[in-house]
């Protein structure tokens, strides 16, 4: 994947795409995927990197939404839950079963609790990832040792599914590519062409060369998140906002204060919120909060507010309470949520997605969740071929494997994530020596992964790298900052950069992740 050359075709290419979409995160990248395994001339543009936005920011669970169950959605519920099932059969390298312990403090919860999870497990049908069941408090403590025994009655699990967001949306770059799509990032739509009121294509600013041109396409989909109303303003600048962002926030933690493999759900805090402590890759991600935002922005940061909720309720329910020094990352998402009749409580906002079709032709897609990305492209493509009257085809995207897909991970030690792309790391591991040490003690990223990023994940800065082809600055942003400089190092040899790009990487990286540190 050589941006540079791709950019090139981009500029020179006559021919007219059928497909081009708007923003690469979960929903742009599904609907290209979902585009061009069908066999339309798909392009994707990312005016950023892709996953910058929210969808390398969430709790990082493929879930049926059991809180969903409690609000009465059962259909969004079962489509979900469905989902979770094909996403794991189609990504198992990155889909994994977690189990959930819901701990109960009052006597009516292991009833109430147990009863809507036994729903939830008649919903999942087949495709179910283990029965629910109640525990005693011993049982309880043998599955989360470090939970607040005092007052502890006993508890309930269940199983959801847990992924890697980011490492998900560049194996969807690739499986786009993979059937002859066309994604590329830092470049960023100015402008909606125009025939006879109807959109005929984009303007789009290739953000490392400061140089705009022009793209045709049949149909365009805006997929840009939190940003759909700017697209949907330069369709037609009376449309009406609709996109309200709701903040997230998550405090990263050192894997003692909850050892084990469970994670703790906890089904309704003081102000009604879901509250997840989550182990993933080696650390405890905890959150979340639901915080009304009036802009979106592509760095959102948590308020003070958000993370001392996020302390006071991990303290609550662990033996160990963690302290500000003891957060290893704080990193904030927004919520594309869709508000109708202008509610503010963003928490009774639907978490279903919506699909517009403007009288221009321009089709927006937004709201829903990283789980049902599959099925919100699938409806999507449906819409868009016919505004665009493209020959109708039928969606494949149920079974079709995503790149890396491979079933037995322990054949990719210690590259698990890439998938079958793990063989290709472990032989530049092995051409270049010291290539498949970690480069910090405190985390396991190595060189070949950098070089490998650059090489065929379109990883052009160091923050792509840290942020989003390896996790570090959500696991330990102080430890990624001290890796920026061998990363920018190895980054710049493989890019044929210079010194002063190096300095640049170097000093812009360390501030964007001081942002993450408390
Ligand atoms: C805190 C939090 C926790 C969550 N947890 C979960 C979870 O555990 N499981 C789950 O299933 N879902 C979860 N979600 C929901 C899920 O993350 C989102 O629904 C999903 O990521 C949204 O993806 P998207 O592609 O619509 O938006 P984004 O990921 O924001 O992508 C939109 C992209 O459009 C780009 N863009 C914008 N304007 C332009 C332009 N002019 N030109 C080119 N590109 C442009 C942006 O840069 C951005 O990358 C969570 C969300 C949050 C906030």
């Amino acid at each position: 994947m050589d941006r540079n050359k791709l950019v090139d075709q981009l500029k020179e290419d006559p021919d007219i795409w059928d497909f081009i979409i708007i923003g690469g995160g979960a929903t742009g990248l599904g609907t290209a995927v979902e585009a061009a395994s069908r066999g339309y001339r798909t392009l994707l543009l990312e005016q950023h990197d892709f996953a910058k936005g929210t969808s390398s920011r969430s709790t990082k669970l493929v879930h049926g939404g059991v809180r969903y169950l409690r609000q009465g959605n059962v259909a969004l519920v079962l489509e979900a839950l469905r989902e979770r099932g094909l996403l794991r059969k189609n990504a198992p390298h990155l889909v994994k079963n977690q189990s959930f312990i819901v701990p109960n403090y009052d006597w009516w919860e292991g009833p109430f609790y147990g009863i809507g999870l036994k729903i939830y497990d008649k919903l999942a049908g087949d495709l179910g990832l283990g029965p629910s069941k109640h525990l005693s408090k011993e049982e309880t403590l043998k599955y989360i040792p470090t939970l607040e025994p005092e007052d502890l009655n006993g508890g309930v699990i269940y199983h959801d599914a847990q992924f890697d967001d980011s490492r998900l949306a560049i194996n969807l770059v690739q499986t786009l590519f993979d059937h002859d799509g066309v994604g590329i990032n830092y470049m960023k739509v100015t402008g909606l062409l125009k025939a006879n009121d109807l959109v005929t294509g984009v303007k789009v600013e290739d953000q490392e060369e400061d140089h705009e041109f022009e793209i045709q396409g049949r149909v365009v989909v805006n997929a840009t998140g939190i940003f759909t109303d700017s697209i949907r303003k330069m369709d037609n600048p009376d449309n009406n906002r609709i996109i309200q962002p709701s903040q997230g926030v998550h405090i990263v933690l050192d894997k003692s204060f909850q050892p084990g493999e469970s994670a703790i759900m906890v089904p309704k805090t003081d102000d009604g919120r879901v509250l997840f402590a989550v182990p993933w890759h080696n650390r405890i991600i905890v959150g979340t909060t639901d915080t009304p935002i009036d802009e979106p922005s592509l760095e959102p940061r948590a308020q003070e507010e958000e993370i001392n909720f996020l302390l006071t309720h991990a303290a609550r329910y662990l033996t160990k309470d963690p302290e500000p020094e003891d957060v290893l990352s704080v990193f904030a998402g927004l919520r594309p949520l869709v508000s109708r009749g202008g509610s503010k409580d963003t928490s009774s906002i639907s978490r279903d997605h919506t699909l517009l079709i403007d009288p221009s032709g321009l089709v927006t897609i937004t709201g829903g969740k990283w789980t049902t990305y599959r099925k919100m492209a699938e409806d999507t493509v449906d819409e868009a071929a016919l505004v665009a009257g493209l020959d109708e085809r039928k969606s494949n995207t149920e079974n079709l494997r995503l790149h890396g897909w491979l079933k037995n991970s322990e054949a990719a030690e210690p590259f698990e994530m890439y998938g079958s792309d793990a063989l290709s790391l472990k032989k530049i591991a092995q051409d270049h020596p010291g290539w498949g040490e970690p480069i910090h003690p405190n985390l396991p990223y190595t060189p070949a992964e950098v070089v490998w990023a650059v090489r065929s994940e379109m990883a052009r800065t160091v923050e792509d790298v840290l942020a989003r082809r390896t996790r570090a600055l959500l696991l330990d942003a102080r430890a990624s900052i001290e890796m920026a400089e061998t990363v920018a190092t190895l980054m710049a040899d493989e890019l044929q950069t210079g010194e002063e790009w190096k300095r640049q990487q170097v000093q812009e990286y360390t501030e964007l992740a001081n942002g993450y540190l408390l």
